[in-house]
């Protein structure tokens, strides 16, 4: 994997000037891929300076100019997939199949924002005062801040900045300490697809010492955040205190309900995907079933047999599913709330093996909602069972956490399904499905305390843009 050990800012690769030496570490061999200097508040300086600056220009091209930058920008995406491939497996441990979603989605992004400069359009608005006319615009917001989390460090950094700068703003980008040579291959795409210079910049230091540095700079407009509930309610207040705009995607705790009349067999084999994908390091991921009575055995058994054929290791391994978690911090993290649970009264269907960073899919039956691995973002293969006594309690139960993503539920009868969805406070639902979607055309987004704003379409156009009343009096009025 190339070595990324400079910053990007204004168009020029150089290193940081900050007094922390930072490290990137491939979290499956825990070995040092490089090492780089953190970005100090003064490159911040210079990043949003540039950004500030180019906006003044890129915010003037025409829109037919922009789509061609992006046209450019896939075509490089698509000459550097194995490339890409190298970089995500060896610094954020995903496997194959999930490079394959994060790849596909991160062209379907670009693919999908060539068009939204035709969603730019403004309004002319009749006016009660004689001669005059109202217009209103739909312009760029300026500069736009965008903080990645690093379990899909492509995706997740792209969803922002290609909406942002296919609006007219420009950007400056703060990765993950644990993946920022992903947001250092978004710069040298950007360089190669010819962006001109400070349209995006990229700083890699530490949020803890200069996010709230970043986030309360007098120059972004709107800072879209993607990652915990914990830090983004942080920034909410560093940025609300300044009446800044926020666009905040965090955390999330999913059920899947599976009622008695659901068909068991496909609701085990979507749980597989939905509790697996991604080491379960997916703010979608599936953290607790809740099954009725006739069904609750049947979808255990399932659930651990078809958990058993799962291969775990070497995200390299083109048979591997289950790879490291991002550090074996997590790991421990994840093997203390499993105890805690199961000295709660859980019972262990599937014990899964821990060593190092990698986790073993676990399951863990008879779990009540208010147990450790219910309440906790887990963020790891680990799935709680908990049995209801019909889909009224399954609602409450569902209901009864912070978050609101995304949830499933499986029943053969649609319409109940289609009702059931409309009463689960979340911001989406599948049903018959498992929860981890994504479709860059539709609506993405979540309530409670897993995020504020929505995104993909216009949703990200109206975000991610501001209008503007201008009115002409065109006769004389006094
Ligand atoms: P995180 O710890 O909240 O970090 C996310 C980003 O915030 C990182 O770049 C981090 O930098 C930065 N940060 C930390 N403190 C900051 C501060 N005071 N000011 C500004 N930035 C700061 O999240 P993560 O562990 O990377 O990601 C996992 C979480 O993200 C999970 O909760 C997951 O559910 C959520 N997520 C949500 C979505 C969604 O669409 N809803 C998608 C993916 C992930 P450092 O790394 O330097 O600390």
């Amino acid at each position: 994997m190339k070595h990324y050990d400079k910053q990007f800012i204004n168009g020029v690769w150089r290193e940081g000037s900050g007094d922390k030496i930072m490290e990137n570490r491939n979290p499956y061999t825990e070995e040092l891929i490089y090492s780089y200097r953190s970005a100090s508040t003064k490159d911040v300086d210079e990043a949003y300076e540039a950004a500030k600056v180019a906006q003044l220009q890129w915010g003037a091209t025409l829109p037919e100019e922009r789509r061609t930058y992006l046209k450019n920008l896939a075509q490089v995406i698509r000459e550097m997939e194995s490339e890409i491939f190298q970089l995500l497996a060896e610094e954020s441990g995903g496997t194959r199949a999930k490079f394959g979603f994060e790849y596909g989605d991160s062209l379907k992004v670009i693919d999908d924002a060539m068009g939204y400069h035709m969603m730019m359009d403004g309004r002319i608005m009749p006016s009660n005062v004689p001669g005059k006319d109202n217009y209103v615009f739909k312009i760029p917001k300026g500069v736009i801040c965008v903080i990645a989390p690093f379990n899909f460090p492509l995706l997740l950094s792209l969803r922002s900045v290609v909406p942002a700068i296919a609006c007219g703003n420009t950007v400056v980008l703060k990765p993950s300490t644990e993946t920022p040579g992903s947001a250092f291959l978004i710069a040298e795409m950007f360089e190669k697809a010819g962006f001109p210079k400070g349209v995006l910049n990229v700083v890699a230091g530490r949020g803890s010492e200069i996010g709230d540095y970043i986030v309360s700079h007098p120059v972004p407009s709107l800072i879209s955040f993607t990652g915990s509930s914990e830090v983004g309610k942080h920034i909410g207040k560093v940025a609300g205190e300044l009446l800044k705009d926020v666009s905040l995607e965090l955390g999330g705790n999913q059920v899947m309900i599976v009622l008695d009349d659901a068909d068991v067999d496909q609701a085990a084999k979507a749980a597989i995907v939905g509790a697996y994908s991604h080491q379960g390091q997916i703010c979608m991921a599936l953290n607790r079933v809740l099954a009725t009575p006739k069904v609750y055995d049947d979808f255990i058994r399932a659930f651990v047999k078809y958990s058993k054929e799962v291969k775990v290791g070497d995200p390299f391994d083109q048979e591997v599913s289950i790879g490291p978690l991002i550090n074996r911090r997590q790991a421990e993290k994840v093997e203390e709330r499993i105890r805690e649970t199961v000295q709660a009264g859980a019972k262990v269907e599937l014990e899964g093996k821990i060593e190092d960073s990698v986790v073993h899919p676990w399951i863990l039956s008879g779990v009540t909602n208010d147990m450790c691995a219910a309440r906790c973002e887990m963020f790891a293969p680990v799935c709680s069972v908990i049995p209801v006594k019909d889909e009224e309690e399954a609602i409450c139960i569902a209901n009864d956490t912070d978050y609101g993503l995304s949830n499933s539920i499986f029943t053969k009868d649609l319409y109940k399904g289609l009702q059931l969805a409309q009463r689960l406070e979340s911001g989406m639902v599948h049903v018959n499905d498992q929860s981890i979607h994504h479709e860059p055309h539709v609506m993405f987004g979540g309530e409670k305390s897993s995020g504020v704003g929505r995104f993909n379409g216009h949703w990200v156009v109206d975000k991610f843009t501001t209008e503007k009343w201008i009115s002409v009096q065109r006769t004389d009025r006094y």
